[in-house]
């Protein structure tokens, strides 16, 4: 029996959520749910978007399912999403892309890992006490010492990266390549005299690589990256990041397999890990059973894969490509025909039907 803290978001994160529980019940693996609140309806009504109650209750489980959550910009709401990833020190964010057959696609047998950094870069600076205060404080000296330099309009973003921070992420995504049988992982950054900052996020991935004589290790301008990935992405296999590069690149890899709907994930820590899709709380759509689920429910698959439930991951798999392939029940943003058009309930039903048919 598996604790797992359950959190349903915002949006359409209820219904995502209820959707990727009733797939994950169907594989027979014994689950408790430990539902816990978070996100902008948390805030609105407790005051504070990420409980401790919530950190302390994913801190105690076995893993954690999460909704998406609402996150807008300005004081005093701050982004859930970054916040409970600084919290639990969640360092890495993994995206696999596949790209299903019966998926419209022209990138078809695409099959790589985005592998990006989550407690460094810009949302690093949030690591700073009094959410940001001190790296506000940073920014005020930069400016007042460079004088005339930087405009008095200006708005500065710091950004940090340490040699140690990305040092583990760099093992965390060899020993992924590793376990998955990937056998290369290429590092996008703009490795330039102007960039600090992503030179030596570069230098240090190129130095741990040699920890693994048997994964071949490369670098690519993160420009040269995004063209790449729009002419050729079956060429990759692991993409290695800092965060904000990851944050653009993760829209890009999802629209390369079919769109936000069909990307699941995991943000891994030191023994924790909460799974996530890419998407957002898409809050046009909530309430209205339209939202696909598939994205959360193979971040569900990931989930039971790190739990070391190897076949019934397989099984959430086996079922997500034999009902993409068959095409005859999906939501609007997959589906082929308008006649295969289903809501976001009846797609897990469904689904729920064809896991509990494979062979455990
Ligand atoms: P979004 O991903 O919520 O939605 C963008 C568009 O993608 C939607 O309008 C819809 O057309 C489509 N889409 C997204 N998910 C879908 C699904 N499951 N099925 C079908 N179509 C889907 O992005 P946004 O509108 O920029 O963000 C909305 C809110 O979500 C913002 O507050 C944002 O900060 C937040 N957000 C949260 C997370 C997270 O919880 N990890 C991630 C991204 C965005």
């Amino acid at each position: 029996m598996y604790n797992i803290t359950v959190i349903p978001g915002d949006g359409i994160g209820p219904e995502v959520t209820e959707a990727a529980l009733k797939v994950l019940e169907a594989t027979g693996v014994g689950f408790s749910w430990q539902r816990a609140e978070m996100g902008h309806e948390a805030w609105e009504r407790c005051g504070n978007p990420v409980p401790p109650e919530t950190v302390a209750a994913i801190r105690k489980s076995d893993a954690a399912l999460k909704g998406p959550c609402t996150s807008a910009p300005g004081a005093p709401y701050r982004s859930p999403n970054v916040a409970i990833r600084l919290e639990l020190d969640l360092f890495a964010g993994v995206r696999p892309c596949k790209a299903y057959p019966g998926i419209r696609t022209p990138f078809a047998g695409t099959n790589l890992v985005l592998i990006r950094g989550l407690t460094e870069d810009k949302a690093g600076a949030g690591q700073f006490p009094a959410g940001g205060h001190q790296a506000r404080a940073i920014i005020e000296a930069v400016r007042a010492t460079a004088g005339k330099a930087i405009p008095a309009d200006a708005a500065l973003s710091l950004a940090i990266c340490t040699e140690n921070g990305t040092a583990r992420l760099a093992r965390f995504a060899f020993d992924y390549a590793r376990r998955h049988s990937r056998h290369k992982v290429t590092v996008g950054v703009k490795a330039s005299s102007a960039n600090h900052m992503e030179a030596l996020f570069w230098q240090v991935c190129h130095q741990v690589s040699k920890e693994y004589p048997d994964i071949e290790c490369e670098l690519e301008a993160i420009d040269v990256l995004f063209l790449q990935l729009v002419r050729r992405p079956q060429q990759f296999d692991v993409l290695l990041v800092p965060g904000n590069n990851g944050g653009l690149l993760s829209g890009l890899c999802a629209g390369l397999v079919g769109g936000l709907g069909m990307a699941g994930g995991g943000n891994y820590g030191d023994g924790l890990a909460v799974f996530e899709a890419a998407h957002g709380s898409a809050p046009k759509y909530a309430g209205q059973n339209k939202a696909n689920p598939m994205a959360l429910i193979l971040s569900g698959a990931y989930m039971l894969r790190y739990l070391g439930e190897e076949r019934a991951a397989e099984r959430v798999e086996t079922a997500v490509a034999a009902q993409v392939a068959e095409g005859r029940c999906l939501t609007y943003d997959v589906a082929q025909t308008p006649e295969a058009i289903h809501g976001t309930r009846e797609v897990a039903d469904k689904l729920a039907r064809r896991v509990r048919k494979i062979q455990p």
